[in-house]
């Protein structure tokens, strides 16, 4: 199984991967745990690029295609074999972000930048992806807060953009809604990981 965690900033996917990740391993599970863009070296490398504060020139297009190529090395060199080996797998983030961030706030186009994925990922798709909805103002707080954060390109974004981000998740919860559960990461992060957890427990035992 290959699951997702998408949603802006701030909104909590990395915390409650990381627990819902330890309990399952606990439990017995197969669990592979990993993010992008990242998770393996070539993708850490190219994150270090496309997250740099310093690369204030980078085109658009070059942004979707680092994050694409990122993607498919990520997806070759770990997810796939993982899951050929019966593991499940917990991503944080995939390819709804690059629709979102680069497809719809950066204005290249969904639809445009579906297909250099599709390229990327030979229409490999996850089980279930769960969207962590969080009020724009709310994350960004939590971000502030959190003293331990690396710092990132994205950072220097205004408002307008993290509400585009919000919007354009909300629009692809129409476009794939078999795949996206919507989980509000506005509440309690207790109350978000135990919704999070029962909708992966019942993927698993389906
Ligand atoms: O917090 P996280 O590790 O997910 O940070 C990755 C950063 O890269 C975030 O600021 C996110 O907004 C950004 N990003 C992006 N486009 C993507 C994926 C991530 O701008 N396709
Ligand atoms: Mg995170």
């Amino acid at each position: 199984l290959f699951i997702t965690a998408e949603g802006p900033e701030g909104a909590g996917k990395t915390t409650v991967l990381n627990k819902l990740g330890t309990a399952l391993k606990q439990k017995g599970y197969k669990i592979v745990m990993t993010r992008e863009p990242g998770g393996i070296n070539i993708a850490e490398q190219i994150r270090t690029i496309l997250l740099n504060k310093e690369n204030t020139e980078m085109d658009y297009r070059t942004e979707a295609l680092l994050y694409a190529a990122a993607r498919r090395q990520h997806l070759v060199e770990k997810v796939i074999p993982a899951l050929n080996d019966g593991a499940i797998v917990l991503c944080d983030r995939f390819i709804d972000s690059s629709l979102v961030y680069q497809g719809y706030a950066r204005g290249l186009g969904i639809e445009e930048v579906y297909s250099i994925n599709r390229f990327a990922t030979q229409d490999l798709m996850p089980n279930l992806t769960i969207f962590f909805d969080v009020d724009v103002e709310v994350g960004l707080k939590r971000i502030s807060d959190n003293q331990g954060r690396e710092v990132n390109r994205l950072d220097l974004e205004t408002m307008d953009f993290h509400t585009k981000v919000r919007e354009g998740f909300k629009l692809l919860l129409d476009k794939f809604p078999e795949r996206i559960y919507e989980v509000d990461a506005g509440q309690s992060l207790d109350k978000v990981y135990s919704a999070v957890k029962s909708k992966i427990e019942d993927l698993i035992n389906n």
